[in-house]
């Protein structure tokens, strides 16, 4: 992946933002990792570009550490949603550009919706959804929401449809949705051409709204 480098701080090192912070490390970002507890801050003391034991609820200190000038911050605090929504709003206030959350729960998503989080992100719960989506269906493979109403999906392709062309196929018009991307074996075809045959066991990336989706789905089984 090209990216560009970034300074960023992960607050909060439990499984959720010490993968964020590893991650971060290994593409070559500057990460500031950041915890209340010394073990964890330990932990990450030869993986981050620096390991801060701190309490980010204290407005002195994340002023101290220069938290303005990162990018990015992720707020990766778990059970602690006072700590969460305080850090948060002291980020804000701030002036910090970008800010990451994750959010426990419904209520604590609204809270940190109100006060300016940039993006909240539920970790279990969407994992959870794909994998329920991925385990329920024959077809689909993977699948992002893109909004409550629509997705991206990998959808393998079966006896019902090997064979045709995407021109015969004609998901646009019969289903509303578009196959923007093939995949075969190794091999991605992007933005696949109308006379492209689709081949048993192809993954068709397709996108679209959910309800035509199911539909798409329902037709292959
Ligand atoms: P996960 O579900 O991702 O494993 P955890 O609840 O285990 O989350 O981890 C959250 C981390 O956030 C813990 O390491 C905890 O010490 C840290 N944390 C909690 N409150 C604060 C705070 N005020 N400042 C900094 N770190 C905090």
């Amino acid at each position: 992946m090209a990216v560009q480098k970034k300074e960023f701080a992960v607050i909060g090192l439990g499984r959720f933002g010490g993968s964020i912070c590893r991650e971060l490390a290994q593409l070559g970002m500057e990460v500031m990792a950041m915890d209340i507890d010394e073990e964890r801050v330990n932990e990450f003391a030869n993986i981050a570009s620096h390991a801060v034991i701190a309490d980010s609820t204290d407005e002195m200190v994340l002023k101290s550490l220069g938290i303005r000038n990162f990018d990015h911050v992720v707020v990766a605090i778990g059970d602690n949603i006072q700590a969460s929504i305080l850090t948060t709003l002291i980020l804000k206030e701030l002036g910090v550009e970008n800010i990451t959350v994750k959010a426990q729960n419904d209520y604590h998503e609204k809270v940190l919706r109100k006060i300016g989080a940039d993006q909240i992100v539920h970790p279990e719960r969407d994992m959870g959804r794909r994998i329920a989506n991925n385990i329920a269906s024959n077809s689909v493979l993977d699948y992002l929401e893109l909004s409550d109403e629509h997705s991206i999906v990998e959808i393998i392709a079966n006896r019902a449809i090997s064979g045709q062309t995407l021109q015969a196929l004609n998901v646009r018009a019969r289903f509303g949705l578009n196959i923007v991307a093939i995949k075969r074996g190794r091999e991605i075809f992007v933005s696949p051409g109308a006379a492209e045959p689709i081949q048993m066991g192809d993954i068709l990336i397709v996108i679209g709204a959910d309800a035509d989706i199911d539909r798409f789905e329902q037709f292959l089984a």
